[in-house]
């Protein structure tokens, strides 16, 4: 069982380096945003609910967040632990995780935070677009699709989402790193914090994260 949080403001690229490490490691890789995105295209309650924030740029509040986690922890496939991306963004939600994984004499093994300057957090997420149909993740100058627009696995439209557009951007970003600050602080009293620097490549920034979790022993306890 391993249990690990991927840390970083929106933009650091979380989601890129957890869908590395959940294939290196073979455990899933669980990112709320997708969740909430998930419940939204179903008209679920909680997706209307959830909407309202994240078209603003806001957090979703910690209760309803916290119990789509740990419904989605409690599916078999989280047996043998989960990368976590985007939760906990708040002190409160890092302290509900404590407290559901205590439950199970589990706990997170490894906070993992990427840390990138402001400024290029601004500049990466201006130019992110998504595709409709799987929400595959394009970046303008870091990962542009082949062809202009369209999806280059499943070629169905990319589109911008509503809280990746220019004016939210530095409103999201203001909103989450004082509580990013917070919830690494969490981890580091807690010993398990560890920080990558996210400005170099893909590859490289994804051996690094394996390198700050050392050798994964899975089965063990
Ligand atoms: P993301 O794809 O991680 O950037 O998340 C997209 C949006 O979903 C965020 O802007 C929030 O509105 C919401 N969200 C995702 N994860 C969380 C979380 N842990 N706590 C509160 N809101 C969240």
């Amino acid at each position: 069982m391993i249990f690990l949080v991927l840390l970083g403001a929106p933009g650091a690229g979380k989601g890129t380096q957890a869908a590395i490490l959940s294939e290196r490691l073979d455990i899933p890789h669980v990112a709320t945003g997708d969740l909430f995105r998930a419940a939204v295209r179903e008209r679920s309650a909680v997706g209307l609910e959830a909407r309202r924030y994240m078209e603003r740029g806001q957090l979703v509040p910690d209760e309803i967040t916290v119990q789509m986690l740990l419904e989605r922890l409690a599916q078999a496939d989280a047996g043998e632990g989960v990368i976590l991306d985007g939760f906990p963004r708040t002190p409160a939600q890092a302290v509900a995780l404590d407290t559901a994984l205590a439950e199970h004499d589990a706990r997170v093994d490894h906070a993992l935070e990427i840390q990138v300057p402001f400024e290029e957090l601004v500049r990466r997420m201006s130019g992110r677009w998504i595709c409709a149909e799987n929400g595959h993740v394009y970046n303008e100058v870091s990962h542009p699709p082949r062809v202009a627009g369209r999806c280059d696995l499943d070629d169905s439209p990319l589109l911008q989402r509503d809280d990746d557009k220019a004016e939210t951007i530095r409103a999201r970003l203001d909103l989450q790193l004082g509580a990013l600050a917070e919830v690494s602080r969490h981890y580091d009293e807690r010993g398990v914090l560890r920080t990558v620097d996210g400005r170099g490549s893909i590859e490289q920034v994804a051996d690094d994260l394996l390198a700050a979790i050392g050798p994964v022993t899975r089965g063990a306890a």
